[in-house]
């Protein structure tokens, strides 16, 4: 896999706002083009400091427990603890331009993000909202729902697992 180190990339740290009195670093810059590769994960601490290893912004694991509750605390990440305790950070949902699309379940009505296509639309959706901000308009709330019926309401009798 390929690491991110095109120009391309800092556009997409750009787009994060920073929390007051944070400076925008290559470890910071990282972090935000890891998650716009990978926005459907839910990452620990040490799979962070790896992939910032990897991507040639190595930190230690104080920064990167700093800079992810920093992220958190501003509302960019979405801090969780999973059935193994282990404490993870995903991307948290913005409305004005990553929303995530998600498809709704109309008979149980179970919610589940997509991660296919799912970085495909957000780009689209971002020409489409910069198209709209130099028309003049503003403050556009995005939401991408696909409605139908999940694969256990649709085949019952297949046995989908959940
Ligand atoms: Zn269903």
């Amino acid at each position: 896999m390929p690491t991110a180190r095109s120009p391309s990339s800092s556009s997409v740290a750009s787009s994060w706002t920073l929390p007051a009195g944070m400076r925008a670093t290559k470890a910071t810059r990282a972090l935000a083009a890891l998650y716009e590769a990978r926005p459907d994960a839910a990452l620990s601490e040490s799979e962070v400091e790896a992939a910032l290893a990897a991507a040639g912004a190595p930190v230690n694991k104080v920064t990167v427990y700093r800079m992810l509750d920093r992220f958190a605390a501003a509302g960019l990440l979405h801090k969780q603890v999973d059935a193994a305790r282990v404490t993870r950070f995903a991307l948290a949902s913005q409305d004005e331009d990553t929303a995530v699309p998600r498809f709704e379940c109309g008979d149980c009505h179970r919610q589940f993000r997509l991660a296919q296509g799912s970085a495909r639309v957000q780009s689209a959706l971002k020409q489409v909202l910069a198209a709209l901000a130099t028309a003049g308009h503003e403050s556009l709330a995005v939401d991408v729902a696909v409605r139908g019926r999940c694969a256990g309401c649709a085949h019952p009798a297949g046995g989908a697992a959940a």
